[in-house]
């Protein structure tokens, strides 16, 4: 009952209801661009993979969730290079929308153009034709003369005559007027023109796939007119026709435009809702997956602030609790990743021995994460108070002298010294700290040797450091040269 409630939580906030609906629009738009490119197929391949993984994580399949997400990386790379195209296209449509520019058309040139399209049909030969839509189509087209000019249709049968040297290709009309003509549009790179078609018609749906705008072909095989319009081609039969069809691109201009989403076409409809359900469905499985509760039981290092002035922990003290916590599965890992430590306050203690007892407190953990269960439950730390003593220095030799030689007299200069130490428990074993390694393989004449001091970490110096200390190696004098 509680998952249900934290569930409910989750979802009913406007957050998460922005999140699923700008996902959705995600999907949507991707899906439409993927559609008008006829690549959509693709999408079904991504679904599916989609669909196994969030299966995968509903069953905690853990082999099939961790491949997931050590491949999903690489995935998303190859995704984005094999969409390149789509994805780029995206972007031109979000810039495209943002820069919307104002095509208009007045019906006038609608009549001039559909009637030149019929008499071109009529006397077979072939033309095509553009209208941008808001998307800008200059990188799209290459080749070509530009022309001011408004259309007529003496100007259009005129281009299109097969013996005029410019009727070759598209013309192109933008805001009323006749800008480019015999322009080569891009080839069409999916496969949903057959063959029989030739390269007039896989340029217009090039065109197409690759824009929002409006071509009009005339095939002069065939002395058909049709239109290419977001990957779809239309037969037109009639000067209406043709007059509606351009209308109708001016009147929603090419991208899927909010009155186009808003008009209620049952197909429309149905893309958005999938478009709705798929989010949906991917934000519960991630989101939803992220913020399961999981539980983890890990050891985590202890930490001891120093003792107050003067002492020292005698004897051995635990380096390691264990801890069992549990909360989202996301902050689980953070915590996790963050190496989390128990601290262990001492400055306050006096000298004895101290049963600690250990809580959450000790450990510094994210506000969502809860601590079910440390063991051991307390630590028992002994503090002993420092004595001033005497203690020997002796020097820490490694390693044997060069062949031959032999030491006659080490003597350490001075050859003890004060500290502060907890108080010597072994009556028979004096005091003792050690020097800095002395490596006798290097040594063959006698000589001096400048060390420093290594402490127990209970000892302290007297002074503020430790001092430095002087060898003096004397080596056996016969064997010496
Ligand atoms: P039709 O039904 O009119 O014969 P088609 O699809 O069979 O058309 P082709 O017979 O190959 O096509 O037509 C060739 C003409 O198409 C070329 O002469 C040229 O005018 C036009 N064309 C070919 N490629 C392009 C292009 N990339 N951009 C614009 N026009 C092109
Ligand atoms: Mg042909």
């Amino acid at each position: 009952m509680k998952a249900l409630h934290i569930y409910t939580d989750i979802f009913l906030n406007w957050q998460t209801l922005l999140d699923i609906v700008i996902i959705a629009a995600g999907i949507f738009y991707l899906y439409r661009t993927l559609l008008r490119l006829g690549t959509w197929k693709i999408l079904i391949g991504i679904l599916a993979a989609f669909l196994v993984y969030i299966i995968a994580s509903v069953l905690q399949l853990e082999g099939v969730e961790w491949i997931f997400k050590n491949v999903s990386h690489v995935a998303l790379l190859a995704l984005i290079i094999l969409f390149q195209p789509e994805i780029r296209k995206l972007f031109e449509k979000v810039v495209s929308v943002a820069v919307a520019r104002k095509s208009s058309s007045n019906s006038d040139i609608s009549q001039i153009v559909a009637q030149s399209l019929i008499s071109l049909a009529e006397q077979r030969r072939g033309a095509i034709l553009v209208f941008p839509g808001k998307e800008l189509i200059q990188d799209k087209i290459s080749g070509g003369y530009l022309l001011k000019a408004l259309p007529s249709i003496p100007l259009i049968m005129s281009i299109f005559d097969p013996n005029s040297p410019g009727h070759d290709g598209a013309v192109v009309i933008t805001d009323n007027l006749l800008t480019h003509f015999g322009v080569r549009l891009p080839m069409s790179e999916s496969s949903r023109l057959s063959e029989e078609y030739g390269t007039r018609h896989h340029a217009a749906m090039g065109m197409a796939e690759e824009t929002d705008a409006l071509v009009l072909l005339v095939s002069e095989e065939r002395g058909h007119v049709s239109s290419f319009e977001n990957g779809r081609m239309t037969r037109l039969h009639s000067q209406e026709e043709i007059i509606a069809t351009i209308e109708k691109h001016f009147s929603g201009s090419g991208i899927i435009s909010f009155s186009q989403v808003t008009s209620f076409k049952p197909r429309t409809v149905l893309q958005v809702a999938a478009s709705l359900l798929i989010a949906v469905i991917f934000w519960s499985a991630l989101i939803l997956g992220q913020k399961q509760i999981v539980e983890r039981t890990m050891a985590i290092p202890v930490e001891y602030t120093p003792p107050g002035a003067g002492l020292v922990i005698a004897g051995t003290r635990a380096q390691e609790i264990i801890i069992h916590a549990a909360g989202p599965k996301s902050a689980m890992n953070d915590f996790a990743l963050s190496e989390p430590k128990a601290t262990i306050d001492l400055s306050k203690l006096m000298q004895g021995t101290h049963v600690i007892p250990v809580t959450g407190e000790n450990v510094d953990y994210p506000k969502d994460v809860s601590i079910l269960d440390i063991s051991p439950a307390d630590l028992e730390v002994t503090l002993t108070s420092l004595t001033r003593q005497s203690a020997a220095i002796v020097p820490q030799l490694i390693g044997q002298l060069p062949n031959g030689f032999k030491i006659k007299k080490i003597e350490v200069v001075p050859d003890s010294l004060q500290v502060f130490a907890p108080p010597n428990r072994q009556a028979d074993k004096a005091l003792s700290v050690s020097t800095t390694p002395i490596y006798l393989n290097s040594i063959s004449r006698d000589g001096r040797i400048l060390s420093k001091i290594i402490a127990p970490p209970s000892f302290q110096p007297v002074d503020k450091r430790w001092p430095d200390v002087e060898i003096f190696i004397t080596l056996e004098s016969g064997l010496n040269n």
